[in-house]
């Protein structure tokens, strides 16, 4: 059943009380017809008490005449009539009666008797619209009961559904929250070299796109020599100066962004205002290369670990960065033709 199918079902169910309690009131209808064949029936039985009473005979005549045209008045009614089939024989005694008593050709006594059926009568009446009554209510408080199981059922099923839609909401939530956090791990996962922990070459092109407009040093580092380091002291051994080589660049160049570009090449992005800072940071590089000494056993030159450095500046955009990579790159290379262990800066990226 579908949630908008239940929620008419609950209007309904509550519409349905007010016409309900209508119905109960419009059964005073049946009171009313209750209350008249008791009051008659009194009139009948007050009638009976003044002609067996010890008033004079004149007086019982005439008050017991009242009482029954009274209790006639009460019990003439048309729903009498057609629902008791005493009703009119009862009504037809009274009348005789009435003619009798006024005209004095009957006794007291007699009199007293032609009461008994008509009061008979008028009590199975009382009885009866007292059952009547009776039903009425049951059937009201019976179908009450119903409706407001129905009502209890629907509000019940209401709040499950609730509940249900809320956890469907929430796994739903959580499953994106996942989705999303792998989406970023993945992203992060695959602009950071696996070896150093450094960012590759796509985290570079990212970093300048990220700082357009603003004027940025780029330096590339080359080990020299690595082929031989890695035949000597085993690739192990090159892994583990690779990943010291970026720790010394990163604590060198403090304000630099740092990428492993592939096999024994570096790169380090800064803000770079004029070239002058760009050689400062170039000549900080090798200072710090040289106080950290690393042992080079298969050096040709017999020195330790040695680097081949170039740096370009250039105002970053995505049109010039290949510029100032290949410029960069061909200052490397002139340090590597000029015997390498030193570093070059091209003035006009
Ligand atoms: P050059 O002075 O001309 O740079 O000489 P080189 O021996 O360093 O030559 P080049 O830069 O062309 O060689 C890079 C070497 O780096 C080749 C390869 O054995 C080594 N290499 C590349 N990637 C890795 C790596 O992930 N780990 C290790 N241990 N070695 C690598
Ligand atoms: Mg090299």
């Amino acid at each position: 059943m579908s949630f908008l199918a239940l929620m008419v079902l609950m209007v309904y169910e509550s519409r349905w009380v007010y016409p309900e309690i209508q119905a109960y009131f419009s059964q005073t209808g049946n009171l009313t017809g209750q209350q008249l064949s008791t009051r008659a029936r009194v009139f009948l039985q007050d009638a009976q008490a003044e002609l067996l009473g010890d008033q004079a005979e004149q007086d019982a005549l005439d008050a017991a005449l009242l009482d029954i045209e009274l209790a006639y008045g009460l019990a003439d009614m048309h729903i009498y009539r057609r629902e008791y089939a005493c009703a009119e024989s009862s009504l037809a005694d009274l009348d005789r009666l009435g003619v009798q008593l006024a005209a004095r050709n009957i006794d007291r006594f007699a009199a007293v008797s032609m009461l008994f059926a008509p009061i008979q009568c008028l009590t199975h009446i009382e009885m009866d619209q007292l059952d009547r009554r009776g039903a009425a209510i049951n059937d009201f408080s019976e179908s009450t009961r119903q409706h407001s199981q129905v009502l209890t059922y629907s509000s019940l099923l209401i709040f499950v559904m609730g509940l249900v839609f809320w956890w469907l909401h929430e796994r739903q939530l959580r499953r994106a929250d996942r989705a999303t956090q792998e989406t970023f791990e993945w992203m992060q996962r695959a602009m950071r070299d696996p070896l150093t922990g450094i960012g590759n070459r796509s985290a570079l092109h990212q970093d300048v796109l990220a700082k357009q407009h603003q004027t940025l040093g780029l330096i590339l580092v080359d080990i020299d020599f690595f082929k031989q380091y890695n035949d000597a002291c085993g690739h192990p051994q090159g892994d583990t100066l690779l990943r010291q080589l970026a720790t010394l660049i990163g604590e060198t160049l403090e304000e630099a962004k740092l990428y492993r570009l592939g096999g024994d090449e570096f790169a380090a992005l800064l803000d770079c205002p004029d070239v002058a800072t760009l050689k400062r940071y170039c000549h900080q590089l090798m200072e710090g290369l040289r106080e950290a000494d690393f042992p080079h056993p298969a050096h040709p030159d017999k020195k330790g670990v040695t680097l081949s450095v170039g740096g370009s500046c250039f105002v970053a955009d995505e049109a010039t960065f290949p510029y100032a990579y290949e410029a960069a790159d061909k200052a490397l290379y002139q340090v590597k033709t000029m015997g390498r262990d030193g570093w070059q800066v091209t003035e006009d990226a």
